[in-house]
């Protein structure tokens, strides 16, 4: 399941995808998704705001990645709360923002799809 949710695939068919661009990974162009899957015609967005709660997903994410980012700044520091860390986490999470944002929609579908 999670090789079909990072290579941007249905989760019903696992043929179709999702994002109408090929590279979801570091594309700071605003998202296109699909209505629908192209082959087994299974909706994405079930209703108005669905992806409301997607919202929550991309928190998730982004402060797995930050807390990760601490812990390997960390490393390269004397201190053990260097100021000089945070810079270090906002350009990780600037960086990732465009995938945090497609990836918590797909996540969002996939813990979602039996709705
Ligand atoms: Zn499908």
């Amino acid at each position: 399941m999670i090789n079909k949710m990072i290579t941007n695939k249905c989760p019903n068919c696992g043929k179709g995808t999702i994002y109408k661009e090929r590279n979801i990974y570091f594309n700071f162009r605003k998202p296109r998704m699909k209505k629908e899957c192209e082959h087994c015609h299974f909706v994405f967005e079930k209703e108005p705001g669905f992806f409301f709660g997607a919202m929550y997903i991309s928190y998730a994410l982004g402060i797995t990645q930050a807390i990760l980012t601490f812990l390997v700044g960390t490393l390269f520091y004397e201190t053990l709360f260097d100021m000089r860390i945070l810079i270090w986490i906002a350009i990780v999470l600037v960086l990732l923002s465009s995938f945090n944002m497609r990836m918590s929609r797909i996540i969002w579908i996939y813990m979602l799809r039996g709705i």
